[in-house]
């Protein structure tokens, strides 16, 4: 399917934290080759290598408020610009805001050149429950920032990254309270983005309490499916 695919193709994946957002935005780049463009790793980048960029959100990440629109606008468009994206992305963690959405509008107007370009948005829907008990269960690399999950037996019990052997730690944002408070920012944020999107392009919701590769499944099954 992604060798025949030569025209531009952007897949927003939207979800609380914990919806399995990650997991699945890098199975389809891989699927289609294309690059899995994570907003939040780009930021944990900027914050780890202390850069300006690094300073000035660090503490907001810590607390798990957002970053300013503008600002994370800028930080996508850097990274599209480089020529892995000139095919399209598989957007993770952006839009996170209606501004955001309109914001990317602009850039992939811009960026396309007068292209044809496609897009998907789907929403993965969990229930809190679910993203609480997900989230307890994550590690991440303390080095490389990759994710583990003890839920889905991946990495269980597992001290130390399978690719670089660094100790795994717990995401600063991912202590209970914060994740309360990231999931309630979604859910305040997302029905103007649903209804940004619903007007110009069709919203696709999926149950993603269920297993990772039946999650995927759907999403195809949807683009199939869809006259995009
Ligand atoms: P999750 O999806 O589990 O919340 P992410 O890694 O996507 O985790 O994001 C981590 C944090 O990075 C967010 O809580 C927020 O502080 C910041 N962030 C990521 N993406 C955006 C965005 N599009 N706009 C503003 N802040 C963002």
């Amino acid at each position: 399917m992604s060798d025949t695919a030569k025209e531009r193709k952007f897949i927003i994946v939207l979800g609380p934290p914990g919806s399995g957002k990650g997991t699945q935005c890098k199975r389809l780049a891989k699927l289609f080759k294309l690059p899995h463009l994570s907003t939040g790793d780009l930021l944990r980048n900027h914050v780890n290598s202390r850069t300006d960029v690094g300073q000035q959100v660090a503490e907001l990440i810590k607390r798990g408020d957002l970053v300013p629109d503008d600002l994370m606008m800028q930080i996508l468009h850097r990274r599209m610009l480089e020529p892995d994206s000139s095919f399209g992305a598989v957007l993770d963690g952006f839009p996170r805001s209606a501004k955001q959405a309109r914001l990317l509008d602009r850039c992939l107007e811009e960026l396309g050149n007068g292209e044809p370009t496609s897009m998907w948005v789907f929403r993965l829907i969990v229930p809190e429950s679910v993203i609480i008990q997900r989230v307890a269960g994550r590690r991440i690399c303390g080095s490389c920032g990759k994710t583990f999950s003890h839920n889905s037996g991946e990495g269980k019990s597992r001290l130390t990254c399978d690719a670089d052997g660094s100790p795994l730690v717990v995401r600063d944002d991912d202590r209970e309270g914060t994740v309360r408070s990231r999931v309630q920012i979604f859910e305040q944020q997302i029905p103007a983005i649903v209804a940004f999107y619903s007007e110009r392009h069709k919203v696709i919701d999926i149950n993603a309490d269920c297993a990772v590769e039946e999650a995927t499944e759907l999403m195809l099954s949807k683009m199939c499916l869809s006259s995009n």
